[in-house]
């Protein structure tokens, strides 16, 4: 086999290593992360922080009706009671008596309101629950899966380096180098596959001359890209 021919299939190798490698990181991050499920952990978060306060709106309200509550019977009891002599006493807390009953009406018109707030909040909140379960638990049989392929990318791992060395064993020092170099620059593809009279990489037509000492099985790099050129 020709430097050349070594290096094309050196170069299959290394792929099939770059998409193992791709993949590894792929899986890892699937495994460690969820942006799904924390968003909705975030948001379950957010709803029960908002839950808490209706309910703490809630016990407010109720409180200060008890107070009104207290206010009135206090009052109806005084209008009901023989100290009361005049007329205009009686009126008086007559007017406090109905002060205290409209503010009553207007705080069981927010007690109801805010009552509505905890149930929505609340039935957010269980649904929010049952989604994040469901996530959770889906997300364990996939971890499982994306673990197992891991192992597998390992074990094809291991197949691939011990290819990796025997395909290495027989190209020259400086050419490998050249061709490790050449890998990075050109986005993993130093070696091109000469189609017709075209680049197989860049799709560019190569000068006669250029063409020729391919032919010719000379070490020639793509008029266009730089790529090294082989014809198989
Ligand atoms: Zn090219």
């Amino acid at each position: 086999m020709s430097v050349l021919a070594d290096l094309a299939a050196l170069q299959e190798v290394d792929s099939q290593r770059d998409e193992l490698i791709t993949r590894t990181r792929e899986l890892q991050r699937l495994i460690a992360d969820d942006p799904h499920l924390t968003e909705r952990q975030q948001l379950r978060a957010a709803v029960q922080q908002a839950l808490r306060e209706h309910r703490l709106i809630q016990a407010r309200i109720e409180g200060e009706i008890a107070t009104e509550q207290e206010q009135i019977t206090r009052r109806e009891e005084l209008l009901r009671s023989p100290s009361i002599q005049d007329e205009h006493s009686y009126l008086a807390v007559q007017q406090e008596l109905d002060h205290h009953r409209n503010h009553t009406h207007d705080l069981e018109d927010a007690l109801l309101a805010t009552l509505e707030d905890v149930e929505v909040t609340d039935r957010r909140l269980a649904d929010l629950d049952r989604e994040i379960a469901a996530l959770e638990a889906g997300r364990v049989e996939q971890i499982k899966v994306w673990k197992k392929e891991l192992q597998s990318i390992v074990t094809a791992g291991r197949g691939i380096e011990a290819e990796r060395v025997r395909r290495v064993a027989p190209i020259p020092a400086d050419t490998l180098q050249h061709y490790e170099r050449l890998r990075r620059e050109k986005g993993g593809r130093a070696v091109s596959v000469v189609q017709g009279h075209m680049c197989g990489a860049c799709r560019l037509t190569l000068s006669a001359g250029t063409f020729t000492r391919v032919r010719g099985g000379s070490f020639v790099h793509c008029d266009h890209c730089g790529r090294l050129l082989y014809l198989p």
